[in-house]
């Protein structure tokens, strides 16, 4: 699942689902399973529920944390919480009352900002008219190559105030991508034990065709054995992040806790060559 490169201050992860399973290349060697199953031989309480052999692993059976489904509302300040570490919110087992009950919650706590990314955009937008889409929640498609991005027409048919891509793992180029309606997109090559390598013009691409667009492009780092979040494209950090359509004047809060997105002009095509 997509997986924040450090988690800052004001970065909480919420997770009141944990677990999942395989559903296409970029889940080949999730990060969150590797996890899971370590965490479940140090005995962790929250993973001692094996997922299926082929398509899970040992700690990363999905499970519901009914304990945790509250736990933004005990957060007075305001509080970034992203739903997507160790888990993919639109999992076809998480039963429709518990998930409508997560957006209940994300929409009693308009003081926080909510993340998520599914590759289960399918049921996502089948479910889409029976949610509530506060705008406080950021709602993302996980995208590994150009074969998926049908799920970004999926997330087009979901009411969201903000459509985030997340081009994680970056596994190929996405040739044919259409950033209609969508907000702000993030890259991240592959990282961990076995990764595949990024190419630079798969990303310079994608970069391209968001100034092209005018939608804010975040590049997380290049993956490798270790990533490294400080990863520079043509010479310079890419770090945009959307204003909130639905809230004029306010800035969100980088998920990271470090940039905003100013608003300063993209850099044309020409600029960034030289
Ligand atoms: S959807 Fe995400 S959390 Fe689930 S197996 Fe794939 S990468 Fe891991």
């Amino acid at each position: 699942m997509i997986t924040y490169v450090t988690t800052g201050p004001t970065c909480y992860d919420w997770q009141p689902v944990l677990g999942c399973d395989r559903i296409s290349p970029g889940c080949d060697h999730c990060v969150d399973m590797a996890d899971a199953a370590n965490l479940k031989a140090a005995g962790h309480e929250l993973f001692q529920h094996d997922g299926h052999p082929v398509t899970s692993g040992p700690g990363f059976g999905m499970t519901l944390h009914t304990h945790l489904l509250t736990l933004p509302l005990t957060y007075e300040e305001p509080t970034n919480f992203f739903l997507g570490v160790g888990m993919d919110l639109f999992h076809a087992r998480i039963p429709f009352p518990y998930l409508k009950g997560i957006f209940e919650v994300i929409a009693a706590c308009p003081r926080h900002t909510f993340h998520f990314c599914t590759r289960r955009s399918l049921r996502m937008a089948r479910l889409a008219p029976k949610l509530p889409w506060p705008d406080n929640l950021w709602t993302g498609v996980s995208v590994e190559n150009a074969d998926y991005l049908n799920r970004l027409d999926h997330l087009r048919q979901v009411p969201a105030a903000i459509r985030w891509l997340a081009a994680e793992p970056l596994i190929g180029p996405l040739d044919g991508l259409n950033l209609d309606g969508i907000d702000t997109v993030s890259v991240l090559g592959e990282f961990g034990e076995g990764h595949r390598p990024i190419e630079q013009a798969w990303v310079r691409d994608i970069r391209d065709a968001c100034i092209a667009r005018r939608v804010p492009f975040y590049l997380k780092g290049w993956g490798g054995p270790v990533n490294n979040p400080i990863a520079l494209l043509d010479g310079r950090l890419w770090r945009q992040l959307p204003r909130h359509p639905a809230r004029p004047g306010r800035l969100l809060p980088d998920t990271l806790g470090r940039e905003l997105w100013t608003g300063e002009p993209a850099p044309t095509a020409t600029q960034k060559a030289g």
